[in-house]
């Protein structure tokens, strides 16, 4: 099977829909054949092997659980994926007939098992899907597809499941959106499936999750599904039955990513008039940086410092306090003062470390 292409060709999204963990034979057995009645289910995924943050948690069956799985795939026709974490699981698995390996967030943070990983399998063309690493770095996710690559296995998508932080009100790992962005611009040929199970960390916000990834044009969702979520083994708060996945499904609103050419025009219309906004934004930063460098002449003939705290708190707050939460978020306005403030700061710097003319 060659999954890139299983997923260019199916009708968005790709769903891949299973436990959290492989727990017993029953509970594999049960969601499996409550899975194969949902249509939209394209592949099946079950933990074996469980990274678990502390010791005295689940850890999974292990490879006991490797053929429960494998046969209820086949039973209903449906590949099935596990998560390796070292060449020792791959080859496990790979022995059990599993169809596809995922590599988790705590794996791919580290360069040595993914280059371990990628060396054993290195021959076969096994399909990968490796989920970001634990931390927001970019580079970091596109260097495993390269060790992979390297290894001549191109058969890779990606899966997004957000980002840890110590504690957030909202998410378990929060989504950072522009990393799988980043992501998809720089590899354009890898597909993009989503992990709302593993962002959100609790039920009630999956639907929200994957709309918006549906909206940025993601391939695919992988959802956590249990025949009896709240006495799962592992993640039971994230976890959902068969019928919620089917409601959720039924709830997404999946938008067109081509227009029509009626379309284009009016478009293009509201695209130039953006643009030509664009361009005033400019001018005004230009001005603004110019009126920097004039404050970085006076500060330099008074030797004064350039960053008055106080000062700078006060235009934050007043700024703040003028824009409406509704139409510009908090957050925004903090980071967009913020940038502009640094490079404000460059600016008089530059001026205030010349040799004075
Ligand atoms: C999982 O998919 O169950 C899992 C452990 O995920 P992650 O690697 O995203 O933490
Ligand atoms: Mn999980």
């Amino acid at each position: 099977m060659i999954l890139q292409q299983k997923i260019q060709d199916s009708e968005r999204p790709f769903l891949i829909a299973g436990p959290c963990s492989v727990e017993t034979e029953e509970q594999i057995n049960q969601v499996v054949a409550d899975l194969a009645q949902n249509q939209k289910v394209q592949m099946l995924r079950g933990g074996i092997w469980k990274p678990r943050t502390r010791p005295d948690s689940f850890e999974g069956v292990g490879e006991i659980g490797l053929p429960w799985l494998v046969e209820a795939g086949k039973r209903h026709n449906l590949p099935v994926t596990v998560e390796v974490a070292n060449p020792k699981h791959a080859d496990l698995a790979l022995k059990a007939g599993v169809n596809v390996l995922w590599i988790g967030a705590r794996t791919t943070v580290n360069p040595f098992a993914i280059q371990d990983i990628a060396d054993s399998l290195a021959g076969t063309n096994i399909p990968i899907m490796l989920k970001n690493p634990v931390n927001p770095d970019l580079g970091l996710w596109i260097g495993a597809f390269e060790r992979f690559q390297n290894a001549g296995l191109t058969d890779l998508t990606a899966i997004h499941r957000g980002f840890s932080v110590y504690s957030h009100p909202k998410y378990r790992n929060v989504p950072n959106w522009e990393i799988p962005i980043g992501l998809k611009e720089q590899m354009p040929h890898i597909p993009m499936i989503c992990d709302p199970s593993h962002i959100t960390g609790r039920r009630d916000l999956l639907r929200e999750v994957s709309q918006k990834a549906m909206d940025l044009n993601f391939d695919g969702l992988m959802i956590e599904v249990h025949p009896c979520p709240d006495e799962a083994w592992s993640d039971a708060a994230q976890q959902i039955t068969p019928d919620r996945l089917k409601e959720l499904f039924a709830a997404l609103v999946l938008r067109a990513t081509h227009i029509e050419d009626s379309q284009v025009l009016q478009l293009e219309d509201v695209r130039a008039q953006i643009h030509s906004l664009d361009d005033k934004l400019f001018e005004i930063l230009v001005d603004r940086m110019i009126l920097s460098e004039e404050l970085g002449v006076f500060k330099q003939a008074h030797n004064i410092t350039i960053l008055k705290e106080d000062q700078w708190k006060k235009v934050v707050s007043e700024r703040l306090a003028s824009v409406d939460p509704a139409i510009m978020s908090q957050t925004f306005v903090r980071n967009l003062l913020d940038v502009i403030h640094q490079e404000s700061i460059r600016h008089q710097n530059k001026v205030m470390n010349s040799k004075r003319g």
